[in-house]
Formats: C-alpha cells, sequence, structure tokens
C-alpha cells in the first residue's frame, strides 16, 4: 500500500475528525521515524507527549510481549502484581498517597472532579461542587472535561454542557473575583499545553496553595502532559514546591499504551471508597508492565538530561537568525516557540513534516515535546533541518 492508497482508504472508512499531516508513519527506531516509502523524520512530538522513550524500545517491547503471554487482562475484581507495583513507585516517586488507574487523560481528570466533589460532600454535604478552572486550560474531550476547558472554543455543538465550572485569569484576584460558598476545588495544568505552552507563575501557584488550604478547596493538578519526565522532574509541582491533593496523568506514563489515572494526597486518600468509582481496563497488566518499564528508564540521571536538552534546544533555537521564529518558553522538553510573520503555526509545522521533522502547535504558537530519550545527534539533526526549512 503506498500513501494515496492508505489516504483513500481512511477518508472513505474513519471519521474525519483530525486535521491529519499528509505523511503516514510506519515505524521507528529512537526519536527516528519513517513512513511507508522509507522517508526519515526527527520526531519532536511524541505522538503528542506520549512516546516519551522513543520507538522500538527493546525493553519496553520485552515487558510488554512477556506480560501479554502470562495474562493479558483479568479486570479490576482481581489483584495483579504490576498494578500494585507500578503504583508503589508512583507515589514513592511523587509524595502522594495512593492511585486509580485510567485509560485516558480526560478519563483521568473526570477522576479528580469526581474526587474533589465527594471529598466536599462527604464533609460539608450537598451545593459545593463547583470547580474553578482557568482561562486556556484544556482538560480532555469528554462533555464534563470540555465544560472543564476554559476555551469557548470547545464549548459548541454538543450542548448541554455541564454546570459546575467557572474559569478564571490565573492570578489570586481573579481566582478570588468568581469565588463563592459552592466551590470546592480549583483545577490547573502547570504548564498550560494545548492552551499555547503558557507557564504559571511560581508566586501564583503558590499563592494558589495557600488560598486552597485557607478555604479547605482541594488543588487538583493536571499533569496529563507536563508529568512523567516531560518538564524535567516526574511531576511539574515538583519544581513547584506545591504538594497538590490530587493529581491526574496519563500520554507518557505507558510508553505509547493507553493508559492514566490519578493520585491522592494523604488527606484525600480515603475519599474514593468502594463502588464510588471504576473503569474496565484500569491498571491492565500489559500497560502496567509497560509503565513499570519506562518509570525505571526515566530515572533521576535521564530527568536531569530532559532539564539539559530542553535547555540547548531552547539556546539554539534562540541564537538561530530564523526570521518567523521569536522567544521560546517552556520547561524541560515541553517547548513553545513564537511564531512571527505572516505564515501560521499550523503552515509552518505542515512544512517541517513535508522536510523530516514532527513539530507540533499549540495556541499561535509551534510545540516540541521530543521524546525524552532523544540523543544529540537526533537534536542537531532536527534542529538542522529546521533551521534550514524555516530561514
Ligand atoms: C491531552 C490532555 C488531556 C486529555 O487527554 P486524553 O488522553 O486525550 O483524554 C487532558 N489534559 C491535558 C493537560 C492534556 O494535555
Amino acid at each position: 500500500m503506498n500513501f494515496e492508497e492508505l489516504k483513500a482508504l481512511d477518508h472513505e472508512y474513519v471519521m474525519q475528525t483530525y486535521g491529519r499531516f499528509e505523511v503516514d508513519i510506519d515505524h521507528g527506531s529512537g526519536a527516528t521515524l519513517y513512513d511507508l516509502a522509507g522517508r526519515e523524520y526527527i520526531d519532536f512530538s511524541s505522538g503528542i507527549g506520549v512516546c516519551s522513550i522513543g520507538y522500538g524500545n527493546q525493553r519496553w517491547a520485552e515487558a510488554i510481549t512477556k506480560q501479554a503471554l502470562k495474562l493479558g487482562h483479568i479486570s479490576n475484581l482481581f489483584y495483579t502484581q504490576p498494578y500494585a507495583q507500578l503504583a508503589e513507585i508512583l507515589c514513592r516517586r511523587s509524595g502522594m498517597s495512593n492511585v486509580f488507574f485510567a485509560n485516558s487523560g480526560a478519563e483521568a481528570n473526570e477522576g479528580i472532579i469526581k474526587l474533589a466533589r465527594k471529598y466536599s460532600f462527604d464533609k460539608y454535604g450537598k451545593g459545593r461542587g463547583t470547580i474553578i478552572t482557568l482561562t486556556n486550560s484544556f482538560h480532555g474531550r469528554t462533555v464534563t472535561t470540555l465544560s472543564a476547558t476554559g476555551q469557548e472554543t470547545f464549548h459548541n455543538y454538543f450542548f448541554p454542557f455541564n454546570d459546575g465550572f467557572r474559569h478564571a485569569e490565573p492570578t489570586i484576584e481573579s481566582v478570588q473575583a468568581v469565588a463563592g460558598h459552592d466551590v470546592c476545588a480549583v483545577m490547573l495544568e502547570l504548564i498550560q499545553g494545548e492552551g499555547g505552552v503558557l507557564p504559571m507563575e511560581g508566586e501564583f501557584v503558590r499563592k494558589l496553595a495557600e488560598l486552597c488550604q485557607k478555604r479547605d478547596w482541594l488543588l487538583l493538578i493536571d499533569e496529563v502532559q507536563t508529568g512523567i519526565g516531560r518538564t524535567g522532574s516526574l511531576f511539574a509541582y515538583q519544581q513547584y514546591g506545591v504538594l497538590p491533593d490530587a493529581v491526574s496523568f496519563a500520554k507518557g506514563i505507558a510508553g505509547g499504551l493507553p493508559m492514566g489515572g490519578f493520585m491522592a494526597n494523604k488527606k484525600c486518600r480515603g475519599v474514593m471508597t468502594a463502588g464510588t468509582h471504576g473503569t474496565t481496563f484500569g491498571g491492565n497488566p500489559i500497560c502496567a508492565a509497560a509503565a513499570l518499564e519506562v518509570l525505571d528508564i526515566l530515572d533521576d540521571h535521564q530527568l536531569l538530561e530532559v532539564q539539559e536538552k530542553g535547555d540547548y534546544i531552547r539556546g539554539q533555537i534562540e541564537s538561530m537568525d530564523v526570521a518567523c521564529l521569536g522567544s521560546t518558553r517552556g520547561l524541560g522538553l515541553m517547548i513553545g516557540i513564537e511564531v512571527l510573520g505572516s505564515q501560521t503555526n499550523k503552515e509552518l509545522a505542515a512544512k517541517l513534516v513535508e522536510n523530516g521533522v514532527l513539530c507540533l502547535t499549540a495556541g499561535k504558537m509551534l510545540r516540541m515535546l521530543p521524546p525524552l530519550t532523544i540523543t544529540k545527534e537526533e537534536i542537531d539533526k532536527g534542529l538542522s533541518i529546521l533551521k534550514q526549512v524555516l530561514a
């Protein structure tokens, strides 16, 4: 099958909900990918922050294969070893207390929303279910997480959306202005990914944590994109010096297999009681075995390298004399690049993909989320193509 045949097949039988690049991807190794025709691409996208240990990782593939031959699935009615071991490692490395495993980011965020409302209901009864979220946030595509998302473009077509969310700007004044006696939590990303790689001010986050403490609101942090090493620490909150009441994760956790989940701190560890939540596939042994391998690979040394590689890429781009690229922002290997001039970020990304560099967009920015294990050689190769194509 060639690209044109594949595209025709897709258009005939697949709901066309995605704006795709004009490229197919067949296989990969490290941070380098190949299409059906054998053309090479340097990957600065990780399948949108998912393939954190790159492609064709031997240890990951062997862990999955071994587990698949042993036990592929059994449901949450039984204990399984990879599940409990993964929960332990996540808690030990995050300072959180216990874990619920789900399958995606949206589902993970549904979980922390339920946890916040249950915490409040147990303590105060009904009428305190509102959650404050921020403008330019992105929390997922289910009806509830769309309602939580603080971008008007997502509040279309699927009416009625859910009550129970109020949007504020990322300042203490704005949060206080929308607050009321019906609020139980504040939910935020520490770097807004889809919104345009927008990092929160440290001062704002620390003051927000204090305010939450004072009003007994839960501090819910959506680490679906920033988590699992993306920013150079296992979770981004570890660099902000706050401990959330609950934190969601997904994208990078299992290195490419669908997995998500959320963790509660000590105060909230008993909130989700028997029968209050569940999901058929959550903590599936194959995904858990893959995640154990991912976390083992992403040790402290690798995480330090994430910071170094991020600084290196940003330094190289900032010093590149390319008129359409402005300043950069982000943390670790979550990088936003300002786009200047008449071409849009989407046009630039399409041009890059066409020429062998996979790059993402977010808001009006170009966005890079390379595999965390990308090598210096792959970075230099990708940046040199980028410079040539955009100059
Ligand atoms: C991607 C993303 C989600 C949604 O995750 P899905 O796995 O697509 O449901 C939620 N929050 C943030 C911050 C994300 O980046």
